[in-house]
């Protein structure tokens, strides 16, 4: 089974093409992503309009380059994946409708992809993950722990209460003059600094629900941040490093009671996963190793390249539907708001 899969959800443009071999195992033949993060970094933030031109401009050379690296033809495909949210609408709008105009004019079936469900099944196409297992989703817009029990049944087991993981991490760079985007620069920052010397929440610690905040933290190392200032090299480097303790400190907690209310409810997780940006930070997968071995939970982190958005992702999530024959009409909208408990769970019933 062949499909071509389509992303362009935030600032990245991004077209792969994955394959599932009789055996059931995934193979990515391309996996080609354009991002935008120069022509949002002097706005410290992404610009919606202006990634919506972005990939405008950029979708077809990339989807051109996936197809001609896959050594494919669009004859080949099973399927045409796109991500359909939750994301910026004007990005959102513009992968969705390449994807029907490809799939219209081929005849292959389109499937429209939740991008949380992308992620959250990344796993099986990178270490063959069987369900049920226990998700932690830690992007720029997402901090979630979900049981995920099959495609299109998703349990969200908790959530952030105000900023996403990310966010945190962008915002604590902003602050401290670092740039965009600040996870990078912060985890950079903390190698050099003391994480001990400043003495920041751990928001939400020993509480028995797997819920998240992280808009207390960033307030206390504002706070820290003023009373020191103005802020020498080494203060920047302590501030990071202190920060980036704290979160680890939370992660560890949220998900050994995460793992304890996945039990609770669903029995023996087969591991612990993680996907999102985040899980790029060297401190924050030390975390997620520490308490898969302390609970003997086998975990499964996907690469870099397959944490942060991507088309490969989107095209495996296209798999695993199509597999199941869950595909979509061309009626079917591009969507800003999507929660992966509900959403994905009734597109199946929506559009069958
Ligand atoms: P979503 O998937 O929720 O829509 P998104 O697509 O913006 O959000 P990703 O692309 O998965 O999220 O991840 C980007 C986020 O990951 C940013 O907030 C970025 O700062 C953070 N990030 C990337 N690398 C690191 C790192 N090494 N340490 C900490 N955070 C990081
Ligand atoms: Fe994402
Ligand atoms: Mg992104």
């Amino acid at each position: 089974m062949l499909v071509l899969g389509i992303e362009t959800t935030c600032d990245e443009t991004a077209a792969a093409v994955v394959e599932r071999k009789a055996d059931g195992t995934g193979h990515i033949l391309s996996n080609v992503v354009l991002s935008q993060v120069d022509e949002h970094a002097v706005f410290g933030g992404v610009v919606p309009e202006i990634a919506a031109r972005a990939h405008v401009e950029a979708i077809d050379v990339i989807i051109d380059e996936a197809m001609r690296e896959a050594g494919t033809t669009y004859d080949d495909l099973d399927g045409i994946a796109a991500a359909a949210g939750p994301g910026l609408i004007g990005g959102v709008i513009v992968g969705l409708t390449t994807a029907k105009a490809i799939a219209l004019v081929k005849k292959v079936p389109l499937i429209a992809i939740n991008h949380l469900e992308a992620h959250a099944l990344t796993a099986r196409l990178t270490d063959n993950t069987a369900f049920p297992y226990l998700l932690f989703l830690a992007s720029g817009g997402h901090t979630q722990l979900v049981a995920v029990l099959g495609v299109g049944e998703y349990v969200r087991l908790g959530t952030t209460q105000d900023d996403a993981i990310g966010e945190a991490f962008d915002k604590t760079a902003k602050l401290l003059g670092l740039g965009y985007p600040g996870g990078p620069q912060v985890e950079r920052q903390a190698f050099s600094g003391n994480k001990t010397r400043f003495a920041l929440p751990r928001p939400m610690q020993h509480r028995k629900d797997a819920d998240f905040s992280f808009s207390g933290l960033k307030t206390a190392l504002r706070l820290e941040a003023e009373r020191v200032a103005p802020l020498s090299p080494q203060d920047i480097a302590d501030l990071c490093a202190s920060f980036q303790e704290a979160v680890v400190d939370v992660v560890h907690d949220r998900l050994r009671s995460g793992l304890k209310l996945f039990r609770a409810r669903f029995g023996e997780p087969a591991a612990l996963v993680a996907a999102g940006g985040v899980a790029a930070n060297q401190a924050v997968r030390g975390a997620l190793t520490r308490v898969a071995m302390e609970t003997g939970t086998p975990l499964a982190v996907p690469p870099l390249k397959l944490c942060t958005d991507n088309g490969a992702m989107i095209a495996w999530a296209g798999i695993e539907r199509l597999a199941l024959g869950l595909t979509d009409t061309m009626a079917f909208a591009p969507r800003a708001r999507w929660p992966l408990d509900a959403g994905a769970a009734a597109q199946g019933a929506l559009t069958r």
